[in-house]
């Protein structure tokens, strides 16, 4: 696994830190609990880490030193991933791996670097890809506000054509990729997972500050639509209910919040809207501490402008807790509306409200709603699930290059034959 920016070792909640972190870690756990043996590299952002911290017996995180050590946003991060895939390259020796998966575009160059140096070494490795958020989705969203690198579409797009595999993780991704010019034949869907056994419907319960609560979780960037959920609580008021909470979970740590941009913007709007007394900001909530917090609300809302795939989701219903999620990108996959919770537009903060107020005037109701979504995940979003869905992928790239393999076997063995006169075979 390449996971540039996200290791599967950091604290979740800062601006860079979120759903590919969980990803990357839950995955990698369960493919090792299959029997695999994997390494996750990852970039060195503290000189304090070890080289090599090993989590499970057959899986490894490997900090590889590549730009400044420390941190560095990861929209500045592609001219170093060069050095990322030499470090690689130089940690796998003689001893290439089967597959190569990268996560996010970036280390999807890493990723086909090393690959390609190993190739060339007579050492085959079979690149898969997942990207986890596409450019083309984030330009169109955020238009001039967009700091990914210019060459970001261009060499997204490269990417994609060029890996052996990739996995979306929703259907969707699987239009954008279309689009982008990646064929249908090469993409599998493999979604992300939960651990069932940390989210779950029983265990602690946070208290609350008023009858009812709604609960948001993600980084604190103005994509993840705070702001809606704060302008739902106004719409709220005017509706006569002023008996709900919003608590807000995200950003790089409780007392950094008074540093956070975000959250000064999103408190200064609560404020303004009148509802400041009624909107919690939490700060960074650890993943030991998140199934109490998500238990404690009456529903969770979801509105991001878009969202590649939203872990979130998964985990209030894994902790039976209904989801009010905007319909935009793999939420329209997670969450069934009317079943599990309830679709609203994107940007529509009326439209969260009238939600909110449906689920917390008819408590019997939101309860189904949550043990429907608790089965959901159950049968389907489990990580052991999910790496099956995986192994299927790498399965498929490594049949598909076999022929190639092969070739390439036969032409290297051509030509030893040819520069030792007959003798080599
Ligand atoms: N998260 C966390 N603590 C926080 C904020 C977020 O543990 O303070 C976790 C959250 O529970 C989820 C992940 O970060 O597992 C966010 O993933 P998601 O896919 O919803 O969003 P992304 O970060 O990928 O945009």
């Amino acid at each position: 696994m390449v996971s540039e920016h996200a290791s599967p070792l950091a604290a979740l909640g800062g601006v860079d830190a979120g759903g590919q972190n969980v990803h990357v870690a839950e995955l990698s756990l369960a493919l090792a609990r299959r029997g695999h043996d994997v390494t996750v590299y990852t970039r060195r952002d503290d000189a304090a880490l070890p080289d090599r911290v090993r989590t499970h017996p057959r899986l490894e995180v490997v900090h590889v030193t590549a730009g400044p050590v420390g941190t560095v946003p990861k929209d500045m991060l592609l001219p170093y991933m060069g050095e990322l895939a030499e470090g690689i390259v130089e940690d796998w020796g003689e001893d290439a791996p089967d597959i190569v998966h990268g996560h996010f575009w970036m280390s999807g160059l890493a990723a086909l670097d090393a690959a390609r140096q190993s190739r060339s070494a007579g050492r085959p490795v079979q690149v898969v890809q997942t990207f986890h958020a596409l450019g083309t989705v984030k330009r169109r969203h955020q238009g001039v506000e967009d700091t990914s690198p210019s060459e970001r579409l261009m060499l997204e797009a490269m990417v994609g054509r060029s890996a052996d595999r990739i996995v979306a993780t929703c259907s969707d991704e699987v239009f954008e990729l279309k689009a982008m010019g990646v064929p249908g034949s090469r993409v599998s869907i493999a979604p992300c997972g939960v651990d069932l056994e940390l989210f779950s419907p029983r265990g602690p319960v946070e208290e609350r500050g008023r009858a009812h609560r709604i609960v948001s979780v993600g980084r604190l960037v103005p994509r993840k639509g705070m702001d809606i959920a704060i302008r739902a609580m106004r719409d709220l008021a005017a509706l006569g209910r002023d008996d709900v909470e919003l608590v807000i979970v995200g950003g790089s740590g409780t007392s950094a919040l008074e540093d956070d941009p975000e959250a000064q913007r999103l408190r200064t709007l609560a404020a303004e809207l009148g509802v400041g007394d009624r909107v919690v900001l939490r700060g960074q909530v650890s993943r030991a501490e998140m199934p109490a917090v998500l238990r404690s609300a009456d529903a969770v809302v979801c509105a991001p402008w878009y969202e590649p795939f939203g872990i979130v989701p998964l985990e209030a219903m894994a902790c039976g807790v209904p989801v009010i999620a905007a319909a935009v990108g793999g939420l329209v996959d997670t969450v069934v509306d009317g079943k599990t919770g309830l679709h609203v537009p994107p940007r529509d903060p009326g439209a969260v409200a009238a939600a909110i107020a449906e689920m917390v005037s008819d408590p019997a109701w939101a309860t189904e709603l949550g043990g429907n979504g608790y089965r959901r995940v159950k049968a389907r979003y489990s990580w052991s699930r999910i790496a099956a869905d995986t192994e299927k992928a790498y399965q498929t790239a490594l049949a598909a290059a076999a022929p190639a393999q092969q070739a390439t076997a036969r032409r290297s063995a051509a030509r030893r034959l040819e520069s030792t006169g007959g003798r080599a075979l």
